[in-house]
């Protein structure tokens, strides 16, 4: 592979928010500090190097990238103030608006004013849409569920699930193929060796790395954040991607007994019932990880959330609001009455999670998919391995 200079990704990457990449004097000390980096890796020193050089194909092929948690540790030793945990988060929401079709997350990563605005009218846009739709529905013995049509929630979320799905296919595929490139593999070496290799790989990087969080737990935790442990990076990062989880396992659930015959989706059922507690219990989880969360980047409560790109924002408060209007909708379920305030919250619980999903493939969302497939490529190492690594070759000097 031929190496093309781009002498304006450095600029671009300050666009980004990748302040002080500039002073970085190629030290090391980074690499020496990141528990991520075995060895004779040159992890992250050398991606700074491809940015610094404008290898913009190598880094967006890059793997590590991906792996990278955000501890912060790296700037907190950098003596340059080259801000290098900084760097990597940037470069990652600069790689997601190169992987998705048509550069749409550039709008959600470098224009605050445009990319907050476009999320708030597509809220607006399904809210007053549903409203509408709500309106031709006869109002006299409305169930809080039956405010809107059943049948139109189900067709919109379909056709937005199928759409989305597409795009973050697209994105996938990209990616994957940027990495292939990078590294002179094709897309056949992905799937290389036995099944079993496969079935590793997978087990690896979905239920050992990314809901157990290993590596996060184990390499990524300084004593210094680790002494109040619900407060502490792995936890929150945990806890809202459990309580996520769980939310949508309680709402597969929902329709499963739907389908089944059980119990009527939005059918009244009490407090214990089973998919009612898991619903239940995973949002106060999922609450107080995405409240953590905007705490520490509001408070700037260290280096690793010191700077915050509008996708960041827009991301967790597209999540806290989707979050906190759910609550607001199981007060209104039990109160006597059904009040009329909960038909609103519903409809805007409905919009917000719609513009949630939509803009998966374009915010930091788009995150929990790259990061499972670096993780499925690296836990697949030996076949990589087998091939030249060019770029980091050129990268380390
Ligand atoms: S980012 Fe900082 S610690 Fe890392 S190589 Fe550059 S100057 Fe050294
Ligand atoms: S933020 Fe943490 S994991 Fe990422 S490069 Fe820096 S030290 Fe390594």
């Amino acid at each position: 592979m031929t190496h093309r200079v781009d002498s304006s990704l450095l600029y671009e990457l300050k666009e980004f928010g990748a302040v002080g990449l500039e002073k970085c004097i190629n030290c090391g000390n980074c690499t020496a500090i990141c528990s991520l980096s075995k060895e004779d890796d040159r992890f992250p020193r050398h991606m700074i190097r491809m940015a610094q050089l404008g290898m913009k194909d190598e880094l967006l092929g890059s793997q590590e990238l991906w792996l990278c948690y955000n501890c912060g540790d790296c700037s907190e030793t950098c003596p340059q103030q080259a801000e290098p945990a900084n760097f990597m988060a940037a470069a990652r929401c600069y790689a997601v608006t190169h992987y998705a079709p048509l550069k749409i997350g550039n709008l959600f990563c470098k224009r605050p004013l445009l990319g907050g605005s476009i999320a708030a009218l597509m809220v607006l846009f399904f809210s007053i849409f549903m409203y509408g739709e709500s309106q031709t529905m006869a109002t006299e013995q409305l169930k809080l569920f039956g405010f809107i049509p059943y049948e139109l929630i189900h067709t919109a979320g379909l056709i937005g699930m199928v759409l989305i799905g597409l795009l973050s296919v697209v994105a996938i595929l990209t990616m994957m193929s940027r990495i292939a490139r990078v590294n002179h593999l094709s897309f056949k070496d992905f799937f290389n060796g036995t099944r079993m290799n496969w079935i590793r790989a997978f087990w690896d990087a979905v239920i050992v790395q990314s809901l157990g969080q290993k590596r996060y737990r184990e390499e990524c935790e300084t004593p210094e954040n680790t002494r109040v442990w619900y407060f502490s990076k792995w936890f929150v990062h945990a806890a809202t991607m459990w309580g996520f989880l769980g939310l949508l396992f309680a709402t597969a659930l929902n329709y499963l007994l739907d389908i089944i015959g059980v119990k009527a989706t939005g059918a009244f059922v009490p407090i214990w019932y089973p998919t009612r507690l898991i619903g239940t219990l995973s949002g106060l989880l999922f609450m107080y990880g995405v409240s953590a969360l905007l705490y520490k980047r509001w408070k700037s409560v260290d280096k690793a959330h010191s700077f915050s790109r509008p996708s960041d924002w827009i991301f967790l408060t597209l999540l806290w609001l989707s979050g906190v209007t759910g609550f607001i909708i199981e007060i209104a379920l039990y109160l006597p009455g059904a009040p009329l305030w909960g038909y609103w919250m519903f409809i805007f619980h409905v919009a917000v999670s719609i513009t949630l999903l939509l803009l998966l493939p374009f915010t930091k969302f788009a995150h929990a998919i790259y990061r499972i497939v670096a993780l499925y490529i690296h836990a697949l190492k030996p076949s990589a391995e087998a091939k030249p690594t060019q770029p980091e070759a050129a990268a380390a000097d």
